[in-house]
């Protein structure tokens, strides 16, 4: 125990210095669309190597981050870091940002992310912020005025991990959204447990239902993609495709992704 609050301090600690350095850096995962197998967009996901500590996993920083406050300069930090390199790549990729729920308490987020937006020069239309189920039961009306505030100036918003928090439908109902991203755990089981199968088709149904986009997470076999094509998931993500890259691996992936199918030769 004593051990586990000692690293703890430590890495709060190493946080505080590696944010003031910014060195913790966006990497970025393909999103690729279902139907065409082109790559849509990326998902900017938090890299951090701490020089003392080593690879140290945004599982790890990221409840840190939130509960010593310092997610809201970290989450600027990122995101501005991410409108400048999406900026390079060509016009037709989308960014996606993962917003923490503690973000979404601060009333001032949604003018932060659009000032932001305005001095790297990026468009809100390319921006797709990603929020969990547990922004929805806290403090609801805060991040209703925010979501509502982003989506005025055309930013997207998808729900992220669906299916494993404790909001309800009519929780998630009340909220504009755009898209559904399919949480891992139902999709890494789709080739051997029919439950995951009715679930991941319901979730389809239920998005489509609503006039939402659907993201599949976490695919990793042809076998899950096969499933998820025939039943109509619009987007998928996972190591099949690509794991996260740094910006200056973008340019090779997408060369070494054109003009292929998907299979799991792309698999990093
Ligand atoms: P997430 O938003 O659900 O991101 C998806 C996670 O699944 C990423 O882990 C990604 O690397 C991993 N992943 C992608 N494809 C596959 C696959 O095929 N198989 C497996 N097993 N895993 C796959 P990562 O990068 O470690 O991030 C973990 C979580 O940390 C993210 O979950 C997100 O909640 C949080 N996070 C990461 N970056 C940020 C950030 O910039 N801001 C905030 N607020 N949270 C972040
Ligand atoms: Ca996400
Ligand atoms: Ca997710």
């Amino acid at each position: 125990m004593d051990m586990h609050v000692e690293r703890r301090i430590e890495i709060e600690r190493e946080l505080r210095s590696a944010i003031t350095a910014d060195v913790i850096e966006p990497h970025y995962q393909p999103v690729v669309s279902l139907s065409s197998n082109c790559i849509v967009g990326f998902e900017a996901l938090a890299r951090w190597r701490s020089r003392s500590l080593g690879h140290i996993p945004p599982d790890m920083f990221i409840p840190i981050a939130e509960e010593t406050g310092l997610i809201n300069a970290l989450g600027d930090q990122l995101l501005r870091r991410a409108c400048f390199d999406a900026s390079t790549w060509p016009e037709m990729f989308t960014l996606a940002f993962n917003i923490s729920p503690v973000q979404l308490r601060d009333p001032a987020i949604g003018h932060r992310i659009l000032s932001i937006l305005g001095q790297t020069g990026f468009s809100p239309r390319r921006l797709e912020i990603e929020i969990t189920e547990s922004a929805f039961v806290e403090k609801t009306e805060v991040a209703k005025t925010v979501i509502e505030e982003l989506r005025r100036a055309g930013v997207r918003v998808a729900l992220d991990d669906f299916g494993t928090g404790y909001a309800t439908l009519s929780q998630l109902l009340s909220f504009r959204l755009d898209k559904i991203k399919i949480d891992r755990s139902f999709v890494s089981h789709l080739d051997d447990s029919i439950e995951s199968q009715v679930i991941v088709r319901a979730i389809v149904d239920l998005a489509e239902g609503f006039g939402l986009t659907t993201t599949a997470e976490g695919v990793e076999g042809a076998g899950q993609l096969a499933y998820l094509v025939a039943n109509g998931c619009t987007e998928g993500q996972g190591y099949l495709f690509s794991a996260a890259v740094p910006a200056a691996g973008i340019n090779a992936l997408l060369n070494r992704h054109s003009g292929r199918t998907a299979s799991a030769e792309d698999a990093v």
